[in-house]
């Protein structure tokens, strides 16, 4: 890929030759070209800026600047090439090569609208009026062979320098965020950053970025690392368990939450495309609960497997179940199951009242979740009971 970047303040893109993106250009998998929009500025203060027409504050970047300056580096002008920042070890074997993992580009379609040359430079304008700039546009354009950018100062650029730049280029008008920069240069950098660590190559490891956030339309979980018990806080016993798809199935229900947390729209958006499965949906949906039930009749050892399975069935999840035999201890009348059996039967029962306890996870409404309870105790036992959510403080 080959960058072309077009600002009056060039030494503000210096970090595009750092790190990573300094190894790519090492590497030769890419190419940055800095360009001082001066140099196509005339007369003897070389301005570039001029006040807006119709009046206002602040000051507009000038038309005769701007439009050569995009004519020469459609034509191939160079620029300062930007070297590495300092010399990386190119002989370490990174992950993908022990791995013998190709490199995967990404099958995003190319960027290219109806009427458009597929082989013109992509221009891109940073500016808080354009498009939100996302990871799909970054995958997209991590296929692009020549982007272009345009640093904006002041109040931005004669917006007749894009109309007329569509004869060359692809224009893209895009923000990073809802908030105003003093210039497009910082803008440039982010986009820059997460452009090129898609291209195949940049980062030693695919799969680290086929797993970030937003690749699945979700935000990436929590991360952690050694050791397991960090001044007192211990990471997720999972994440050590050795069992891959249990530490799968934590991720993924660590980014449902964060995401339903933090961005609920990202969630809106993986249902409408249907990318959330039962599981997810459970995950999403499903609360902390806790049934409890005074239990009357001939409860049998080994029940609890039994119930377990069949509220998983239900959609209950079963965290625990306790039994405890009520009021030996305590000096308590006849409950009302007992004195409700006695009318009933006509004669005292002969099994204690008993409290289950059951905690877990479900979506069932609590009537439901407590009919589902019922459901797994042997027939014919008394019960009365409920159950309730359990508010997280
Ligand atoms: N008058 C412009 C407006 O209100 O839309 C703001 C101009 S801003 C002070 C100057 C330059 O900073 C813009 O031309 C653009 O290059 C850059 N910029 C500022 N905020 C940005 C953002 N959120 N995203 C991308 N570029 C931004």
């Amino acid at each position: 890929m080959r960058i072309d970047a077009v600002t009056i303040f060039p030494e503000y893109l210096e970090p595009l030759r750092h790190a990573l993106l300094g190894k790519a250009i090492e590497q030769g998998i890419l190419e940055v070209g800095v360009h001082d929009l001066r140099d196509w500025a005339t007369g003897g203060h070389k301005s570039v800026d001029a006040p807006p027409l119709g009046g206002g504050p602040g000051m507009v970047m000038k038309p005769e600047v701007w439009g050569p300056a995009l004519d020469s580096i459609a034509a191939g002008h160079t620029g300062t090439a930007l070297t590495t920042s300092a010399a990386h070890r190119n002989d370490k074997l990174r992950h993908d090569d022990v791995s013998e993992v190709a490199a995967r580009p990404y099958t995003e379609s190319r960027d290219v609208r109806k009427g458009e040359d597929p082989d013109a430079p992509l221009l891109i304008v940073p500016t808080p009026a354009g498009v939100p700039f996302t990871q799909a546009q970054a995958r997209a354009w991590s296929n692009e062979r020549h982007l272009v950018f345009a640093c904006g100062r002041y109040e931005g650029i004669d917006q007749r320098v894009f109309a007329d730049a569509a004869q060359r280029y692809r224009v893209r008008e895009v923000s990073i965020g809802d908030y105003v920069l003093i210039g497009g240069e910082v803008a440039v950098l982010v986009i820059a950053e997460a452009v090129t660590r898609l291209i195949p190559g940049v980062l030693g490891n695919t799969e680290s970025h086929e797993e970030d956030s937003f690749s699945d339309g979700l935000l990436e979980g929590p991360s952690y690392t050694k050791p397991r018990v960090w001044r007192g806080i211990e990471a997720p016993a999972v994440l050590t368990s050795g069992d891959h798809a249990k530490v799968a199935r934590f991720r993924r229900d660590e980014a449902l939450k964060r995401t339903k947390a933090v961005r609920p729209e990202l969630i809106d958006a993986a249902a409408a495309a249907g990318q959330l499965s039962d599981e997810d949906r459970f995950t999403l949906d499903a609360r902390e609960v806790i049934t409890e039930l005074d239990v009357l009749g001939r409860v049998q050892r080994g029940v609890d497997k039994h119930l377990r399975k069949h509220l998983r069935k239900a959609g209950y999840l079963v965290d625990s179940i306790e039994w405890e035999e009520r009021g030996a201890d305590v000096c308590f009348g006849p409950s009302m199951l007992e004195t409700e059996f006695e009318r009933r039967e006509g004669r005292p029962s002969t099994e204690p009242v008993v409290k289950l306890t059951i905690r877990g996870r479900t979506a069932l409404p609590v009537v439901e979740a407590t009919k589902a309870v019922v459901a797994g105790l042997p027939r014919g036992v008394d019960w009365y009971g409920s159950t309730r959510v359990v508010e997280i403080t």
